[in-house]
């Protein structure tokens, strides 16, 4: 269950767009299961044509999407990573989530003040990238001074403790190196395996996948074209390689919500999951068909623990059918038919879940 929280300066439009998705259609569903949200919390729908076509030919009574959990992460200031006003919660609260939605202000309002003077999204960016990036060189700090700590008197520590002590001591070292180049954990392609799952416990910011989000007037959202959005790509390209960049207005979003106007959050949505690296799988039949996420690369036994936790241990095997193996066929599917063409593959604990399989799992009462 990944989440995303929105970050920025003050004033940029967070609260305006975190309203938008709290009142759109596809934000927090009325059949989420777990509904117990916190006024921070959004949950959206993720849209899902494969599950619209799935559902009608599976001739199900109801189809259930997955849903992404956005985070309004109260205001960033200049100085956030000395602990200054809001800092220290806002780093807290972006440390808990999987991913970013940067939102930079690329709206010219006199009315609203700009909390740097003048709309510049390429230095505000930078602004909020070099909060991230001093803040994850403090943490390593402290967690260098703790290593050493615990290294002090190893002697008396299993080998294999102080084995992994070291090894994070080093990977840690080069993370800190990589920092001061003023580059983001993320975008060092040369990780190792290990040294990944060495990061990953320490949750560093400049580690977590980011969305920029351009936020303009309606008029630049409508016609696709803002004066900030190449320096805002040109920024990215060298500052957030590979991250994406999307043009769309806090504002305007409100107005589409009641007038069902063209939308950007079924992009953004879809933007972050591929950020995540997430794909879906779906189970149909009469009753629903549902979509289900997981993360690239994910095993059979695994991707069922998601459908229900004791799956993963009594998983046996399970059948697929590939989606454009179906896509085309009339409603209602004929599985007799399928199975005689040979479209419903039978496979066991190493099968690598692909996006947009339909997976029936047998698994052990
Ligand atoms: P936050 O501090 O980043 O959460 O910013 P808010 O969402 O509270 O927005 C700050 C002010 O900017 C509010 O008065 C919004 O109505 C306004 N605002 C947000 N988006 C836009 C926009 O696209 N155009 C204009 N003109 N104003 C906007």
């Amino acid at each position: 269950n990944l989440s995303s929280g929105i970050v920025g300066l003050a004033n940029v439009g967070k609260s305006t767009f975190f309203q938008a998705i709290t009142r759109s259609k596809l934000g927090n569903p009325a059949n989420y299961p777990f509904a117990t949200i916190k006024p921070e919390e959004a949950i959206v729908t993720v849209h899902s044509p494969k599950l619209d076509r799935l559902a009608e030919l599976y001739l199900s009574q109801k189809s259930i999407p997955s849903v992404l959990r956005i985070y309004d992460i109260a205001g960033l200031i200049k100085g956030a990573s000395d602990n200054k006003g809001l800092g220290n919660a806002f780093l807290s609260d972006i440390r808990a989530v999987d991913g970013i939605f940067q939102v930079v202000r690329g709206f010219r309002d006199d009315e609203i003040t700009h909390v740097e003077g003048d709309v510049d999204p390429a230095r505000d960016l930078t602004i909020v990238q070099d909060e991230l990036l001093l803040k994850d060189m403090e943490f390593i700090e402290n967690s260098l001074d703790r290593i050493a700590k615990q290294l002090k008197n190893k002697r008396n520590r299993p080998a294999d403790e102080v084995a992994r002590w070291e090894a994070h001591q080093q990977t840690l070292a080069i993370a800190y190196d990589h920092l001061m180049e003023g580059r983001r954990i993320l975008d060092k392609p040369d990780w190792t395996d290990d040294q990944i799952e060495a990061l990953n416990s320490y949750s560093l910011l400049t580690a977590k996948p980011t969305v920029f989000l351009l936020n303009s007037s309606k008029n630049d959202y409508l016609r696709g074209e803002n004066e900030f959005l190449p320096h805002v790509q040109d920024w990215v390209r060298h500052n957030a390689p590979e991250s994406p960049v999307i043009l769309f207005s806090a504002e305007y979003e409100t107005e589409a919500v009641e007038s069902g106007g063209p939308s950007a959050i079924p992009l953004i949505v879809e933007q972050m999951r591929q950020a995540l690296h997430l794909i879906s799988f779906y189970t149909c039949g009469p009753i629903e068909a549902r979509q289900w996420t997981v993360r690239k690369g994910t095993l059979c036994p695994q991707a069922a623990g998601v459908i229900h936790s004791d799956f993963e241990r009594t998983f046996i095997n399970a059948e697929v059918i590939k989606y454009r193996d179906v896509e085309q066929l009339p409603a209602p599917l004929n599985e007799k038919l399928l199975r005689s063409s040979g479209k419903i593959a039978r496979v066991g604990k190493n099968y690598v879940v692909e996006d947009g399989d339909i997976m029936r799992i047998n698994a052990a009462a």
